[in-house]
């Protein structure tokens, strides 16, 4: 896919398509600051996962237990109006040896979300890189957003939550795991 660039000129003719006069003072600075912003909304597509997660903790060898992580910030655009939505996911594994702080699991999230995103597809994907490079028995994700592309065009009511998961591994067969996962999910 060839890369084009897309520049401050192109970010002028869209506020003139909108009827705009780029050239009044409150707008001068906008298409230098919006090429800058969706820069960082964007910076996804230039990390690694594996490196994200290449930093894990030893020392979990005998922890057979699930690990629950919540309140992940979640901040993506969707690809279909690259307008945002935005929320927190909740990310249960259960080791088999290794283990990942806080931090770690945020970088991944943010690895997938600042990207173009679908949310069905951000929470497959954030599933299937833990299972890859962490290697636990089990991952479940959680994730709850609100989609201004359908709260502002009045398709959602304001506040309302677009719930996805993920589970793989021992969470798919385990009954009384995934619902444990499940609750410890829901709660907060
Ligand atoms: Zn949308």
């Amino acid at each position: 896919m060839a890369h084009e660039e897309f520049t401050e000129k192109d970010w002028r003719r869209l506020l003139i398509s909108l009827g705009e006069d780029p050239d009044r003072p409150g707008l001068h600075e906008t298409p230098s600051r919006v090429a800058k912003a969706w820069q960082h909304w964007t910076s996804g597509y230039k990390e690694d996962p594996a490196e994200c997660l290449k930093v894990f903790e030893d020392g979990a060898q005998e922890y057979n237990e699930l690990i629950i992580v919540r309140g992940i910030p979640v901040y993506s655009h969707c690809e279909h109006h690259l307008a945002p939505f935005f929320g927190k996911a909740t990310i249960g594994y259960v080791p088999d040896g290794k283990i990942v702080g806080l931090s770690k699991l945020t970088r991944l999230v943010n690895c997938f979300a600042k990207r173009l995103q679908v949310q069905e597809r951000l929470t497959i994907q954030i599933a299937n890189a833990l299972m890859t490079h962490l290697e636990p028995k089990a991952v479940g994700v959680v994730i709850r957003c609100r989609h201004m592309c359908m709260e502002s065009r009045g398709i959602r009511t304001e506040g309302e939550e677009t719930v996805t998961s993920a589970m793989l591994g021992e969470l798919q067969p385990n009954l009384a795991l995934r619902t444990e996962f499940l609750s410890l999910a829901r709660e907060g």
